[in-house]
């Protein structure tokens, strides 16, 4: 019987562990066998413990699983909004960095632009390179660490939406093992 209350009968005395679900109920005295009427809730959990060493160490791991759970809780809560957050705006970033077609298709397109740009501009451009590298390549280099970065960072987005993913994991488990810690008491 967990967390009973003793109430004494009201005909013969006898002291009746009474539960608090059971609180404001028409019960049988164990004594008399007389049907009376429970205590309420709040005048019952007033009232000295049927088992008072049985009840402390119960509620003290009760409690103890309960704020085990809510800090699960809270840290996977963390770990969903912010990993998610971070995630999901970073490989939009990082999709936003190149288009959505090839590097080689893309290095076409951006030479077919170069050829439009004026002899003078496109010239202190091929300067500005060779100062560089020496070897002006164009468009290739960078087109192609454009979409290592791009690629760099939606590894790092995927690693966080990996992180949020866990987050909601351990938020449905806690919410689980408190429900089972409730149905425990
Ligand atoms: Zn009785």
């Amino acid at each position: 019987m967990k967390n009973a209350h003793l109430w004494n009968c009201p005909n013969c005395d006898l002291a009746n562990p009474v539960e608090p679900r059971q609180a404001g109920q028409s019960l049988v005295c164990a004594g008399c066998k007389k049907e009376f009427e429970a205590p309420k809730l709040r005048e019952l959990t007033q009232l000295p413990l049927s088992n008072p060493e049985g009840k402390p160490s119960k509620q003290v791991s009760g409690s103890a699983k309960q704020t085990g759970s809510s800090a699960m809780f809270a840290i996977g809560l963390a770990m969903a909004i912010i990993g998610g957050a971070a995630g999901g705006t970073l490989y939009r970033y990082a999709s936003s960095l190149i288009p959505d077609i090839s590097p080689d298709e893309y290095v076409a397109r951006q030479n077919e632009l170069l050829d439009t740009v004026p002899i003078n501009q496109l010239y202190a451009r091929w300067e500005e390179l060779y100062a560089q590298r020496h070897v002006p390549e164009w468009q290739e280099s960078e087109v192609k660490s454009l979409y290592k970065q791009s690629g760099y960072l939606k590894t790092i987005a995927t690693g966080l939406l990996a992180v949020a993913a866990g987050g909601v994991l351990m938020t449905g488990f806690s919410l689980l093992s408190s429900r089972r810690s409730l149905q425990e008491q």
